[in-house]
């Protein structure tokens, strides 16, 4: 009964640190956004003790009347929000989404064909030192080198080449749509399973803000955490009732044992949430931030130090500055960011001429700070922060000044103190 900051100190000391980090500094990692009170609640609840090894009225354990309860809202939940037959919420995080994903529609040895790490894919779509790389025979699309896009042309010369048992669709830092009917033409062309991965975008596909894979894909997999702001997860989608079934069984008991119960009742929250009219606006102002972004970062005096923008803009919640030309590497300016109170992550771009942990790149995502209430106006502010300090000569002190003035009128979890 003892609370932590009686119990461990240390721990209770890191939580209150974290929390004002978060208060204090405007957060732009493309992959992360703030729950809600409610999903906070829901998942840091008694939840946590249940074991519930198996599938609503199919357990492995007893007393689970009322976590099936959570457990099959979530599945409602994702399957009327994305318009799918089937759903499972069990997935601890993404990784394990995708990782139950090609043990259901793939075999050890098999091919798969994904974007490009390097060009904007996930590590696993297939790096050599993930699962996806070492059980599958993992080869790659990568981005046209003029316009930095997907080229179909040539995902289906590679798919021709390959003939892959699974095409990938799906990235972790690329700022425009895919064409999903493309994929599944090609994915049809060599007799391939189409599996999207839409971990980053789902909240603007869960908003009617970003075309849909579902109907197209033979699984969409996704986490919960990024642009739809639920806990730390997975989930994966089906309309194909025979792989529904083995996605059932690769992830319990393919790759998982208790599902985490107080998590999937997080996740049923904020699908519930992700149905209302304020999600549609929270993602409106998602995709309107990051094009007032990309044009502040394209305009003469950014391009003049050698800053620019991956494709020109963006469709989606993320930027990718482009900083071959300019004088600053993605290491450098991550840094610089981070002194004003920005939180960015550097990144590779295609064909990147620095190295991976110094790179010319930058991703910027604006999910938290459209979380956070920002509008157009904020984050017009926010892209002169960050054009300023981009650029010779920034004042440091003066810009970490306008972002505590942000952030003071924007408060986050107001009256909350601990946690
Ligand atoms: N898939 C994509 C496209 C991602 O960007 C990520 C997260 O970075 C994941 C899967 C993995 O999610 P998690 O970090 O929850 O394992």
């Amino acid at each position: 009964t003892d609370p932590l900051s009686s119990v461990d100190p240390e721990i209770a000391r890191v939580l209150e640190l974290e929390l004002g980090r978060q208060r204090s500094t405007l957060e732009m990692i493309a992959s992360e956004n703030f729950v809600p009170r409610a999903v906070l609640e829901a998942q840091g609840s008694v939840l946590t003790n249940k074991y519930a090894e198996g599938y609503p009225g199919r357990r492995y354990y007893g007393g689970c009347e009322y976590v099936d309860v959570a457990e099959q809202l979530a599945i409602d939940r994702a399957k009327a929000l994305f318009g799918a037959g089937f759903a499972n919420v069990q997935p601890h995080s993404g990784a394990s989404a995708n990782a139950a994903v090609l043990s259901a529609i793939a075999n050890p040895g098999d091919t798969i064909l994904g974007l490009e790490l390097a060009h904007g894919g996930h590590l696993t779509h297939g790096m050599k030192l993930n699962f996806s790389g070492k059980l599958y025979n993992a080869v790659a699309y990568g981005v046209d080198p003029e316009t930095f896009r997907v080229d179909m042309d040539v995902v289906r010369e590679k798919a021709l080449e390959h003939r892959p048992q699974v095409l990938i669709a799906g990235w972790s830092a690329y700022p425009r749509r895919l064409d999903f009917a493309a994929f599944r033409a090609i994915a049809d062309e060599v007799g391939a399973r189409l599996w999207v991965d839409m971990a980053h975008f789902a909240g603007l596909v869960a908003a009617g803000l970003h075309p849909s894979p579902v109907p197209f894909a033979d699984v969409t997999s996704s986490t919960v955490h990024k642009t739809i702001g639920g806990p730390r997860s997975g989930f994966i989608l089906s309309n194909d009732a025979d792989i529904a079934k083995k996605l059932n069984s690769n992830v319990f008991p393919g790759q998982q044992g208790g599902p985490l119960m107080h998590v999937i009742a997080a996740k049923a929250t904020a699908f519930k949430l992700a149905a209302e009219p304020e999600f549609v606006d929270r993602q409106e102002r998602t995709l309107r931030g990051a094009q007032i972004l990309a044009e502040r970062l394209t305009a003469d005096d950014t391009r003049a130090a050698g800053v620019d923008v991956l494709t020109g803009g963006t469709d989606v919640h993320l930027v990718l500055a482009d900083l071959r030309e300019s004088e600053l590497d993605g290491k450098q300016a991550e840094d610089l960011l981070h002194e004003v109170g920005i939180t960015v992550n550097r990144n590779s771009v295609p064909f990147d001429p620095r190295p991976p942990m110094v790179t010319s790149g930058l991703r910027i995502g604006t999910p938290a700070l459209a979380t956070r209430g920002f509008g157009d106006e904020e984050f017009t502010q926010v892209a002169d922060i960050i054009a300023a300090a981009l650029t010779p000569n920034p004042d440091v002190a003066a810009l970490r000044q306008r972002v505590e003035n942000l952030t003071e009128a924007f408060p986050l979890y107001p009256g909350l103190e601990q946690w």
